[in-house]
């Protein structure tokens, strides 16, 4: 039999490295042999410790909420007596493939997992794992075709980078590559830090050689032979996980000098964040890197033309080189076939707050929010009624009801006063005030502030003091009218996003709930 577990930090938060270890020593007490593995997270955070079990001739089974005694009580049960324990089963499977797939859970139609296909399958600290199921073969392809036509490639795909700005991708590709420069450097950055966004942490835990190869790839298209992985230090499980990958691709000759016999020279390091938010941005991110305060500079110039030491740098999220190996495989026409035109592919979604399963899901762009919360999500915890979803983090904005009709893509939740950003989404009751909530989100970014511009460190400071004042129920009539004039001078007199979108929660908050704020001013509650 094969035993999967699911240790990513979601899974270990909830227990699962003991499970392992209950496993294991149901296992000796049986006398049974088992391939027992640790592997990432499939998603399914609500059901964490998450557990699977392959026995040949019998269905796979996918069994969530394993506490303890649980794992053992199954093993027990399915492996000896070939009771399956359905009623801790998440998913069963007939036996006819090696490993489950997302689309055996009932949620998996509307699911469509392109960078998640293999988090919670594979073990992400085993190489072999990841070649075995196609793994580094669109790096092979690229070094038989020219930089350029992979360019081309993932230009044709439309791939919009998924750290939240949602610009072309190889578009930026292009710029480095035709920028002149004694150095290229192409970056991946790791550095996610909204509040409920765990995405790519997700990622780096459970499938770390995919974010390799799409850096790689974009390394050997741009012409760079020097990656860097900007990665928060606070994750450390996926550090380590990282690390072990670009030492194991070192190993297999897929990093290094003339890789597999080619021309092409590439290698990766790790470099740790120090926890700032706006590092996140390009510029901050690139000063952070040469040893000053990570500080936004103005651009032109961009990074593509003059980053990292002065050099063309390409600056690439998580997610966004995930998709990379995917298309140089399936094509550009593949891709594009996900989605909508002006977003192709799929949205991955970090679900938290009030939603009744929390954790990750792919869905194709264009999926509503309706069906994101209520088909995947299983609607609202505890029998409570929605009250309004918060997606992109502090640079986003709430929703309510009415526009849950609205499909997840950049421009359609832009239009409706949200944003992509990097995919987090808080979903929030009826029981959550909706001030508070923009005080929450308003706290965040004035205090990730680097404090260059006057309107970003003076005005959000100005804007969160109102906040406060109007919680407490000594809000004054004229606060509501400060709030927006406030807000437009932020949004103007900033220079990076973090200042220019972080009024975007008390903006929305008040175009969609504006009779919370008035119930607090005039009920001085
Ligand atoms: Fe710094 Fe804010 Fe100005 Fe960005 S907008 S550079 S975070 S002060």
């Amino acid at each position: 039999p094969l035993i999967l577990v699911g240790a990513a930090t979601c899974g270990r938060a909830a227990g699962a490295l003991s499970l392992l270890e209950e496993v294991q020593t149901e296992l000796q007490k049986l006398q049974l042999e088992a391939n027992v593995l640790e592997v990432g997270c499939m998603g399914h955070c609500y059901a964490e410790p998450v557990m699977v079990i392959y026995n040949e001739g019998f269905p796979t089974i996918c069994y969530g909420y394993v506490k303890e005694g649980v794992g053992a009580r199954i093993i027990r049960d399915y492996l000896t007596e070939g009771d399956p324990g359905i009623e801790f089963a998440l998913a069963a499977i007939e036996p006819n493939d090696f490993f489950p797939t997302f689309q055996d859970f009932p949620r998996g139609v509307y699911e469509n997992k392109i960078v998640m296909e293999q988090c919670g399958f594979i073990d992400p600290r085993d190489i072999d794992h990841y070649i075995a199921t196609g793994g580094y073969s669109a790096l092979v392809k690229a070094l038989e075709t020219t930089p350029e036509e992979t360019i081309e490639t993932v230009k044709a795909s439309g791939l919009r980078g998924r750290g939240g700005a949602g610009f072309p991708t190889g578009v930026k590709w292009e710029t480095c590559r035709s920028s002149a420069g004694d150095q290229k450097y192409v970056i991946c950055n790791a550095d996610e830090g909204d509040p409920g966004a765990f995405m790519d942490r997700t990622i780096l835990e459970s499938n770390p050689h995919l974010l390799i190869e799409g850096l790689a790839i974009a390394a050997r298209a741009t012409g760079a032979e020097k990656g860097y992985v900007y990665i928060r230090a606070e994750y450390p499980l996926a550090v380590e996980r990282v690390a072990l990958a670009v030492q194991t691709a070192k190993e297999k000759g897929l990093l290094g000098e003339s890789i597999l016999g080619s021309d092409f020279n590439f290698n990766i390091e790790l470099f740790q964040g120090s926890g700032a938010f706006v590092c996140g941005e390009e510029t901050a991110l690139i000063a952070s890197m040469e040893g000053q305060p990570g500080i936004p500079r103005h651009r032109p110039p961009f990074p593509a033309i003059s980053g990292l030491w002065g050099q063309p740098t390409v600056i690439n999220n998580v997610k966004s080189l995930s998709y990379v190996p995917h298309i140089i495989n399936r094509g550009a026409e593949w891709f594009r076939s996900n989605g909508t035109e002006k977003s192709p592919g799929t949205a991955i979604f970090a679900l938290a707050g009030k939603v009744v399963n929390t954790g990750l899901a792919e869905v194709p762009m264009s999926t509503t929010l309706r069906e994101l919360i209520f088909d995947v999500g299983s609607g609202i915890a505890n029998g409570k009624n929605f009250k309004a979803v918060q997606i992109g983090g502090p640079s986003g904005g709430c929703l309510p009801e009415e526009a849950m009709d609205t499909p997840i893509d950049f421009d359609s939740l832009t239009k409706a006063g949200a944003m992509m950003g990097s995919g987090g989404m808080v979903v929030l009751d009826e029981d959550d005030c909706m001030v508070e909530i923009a005080r929450f989100f308003l706290d965040f970014t004035q205090k990730e502030s680097c404090g260059k511009c006057t309107f970003c460190r003076l005005g959000t400071k100005h804007m969160l003091d109102i906040l406060e004042r109007i919680t407490k129920g000594q809000g004054k009539p004229e606060d509501i009218d400060m709030l927006m004039e406030l807000a437009s001078k932020v949004k103007e007199g900033s220079l990076c996003n973090l200042g220019k979108t972080a009024p975007n929660p008390v903006l929305s908050t008040l175009k969609y709930f504006r009779a919370e704020y008035e119930a607090h001013i005039n009920e001085g509650r």
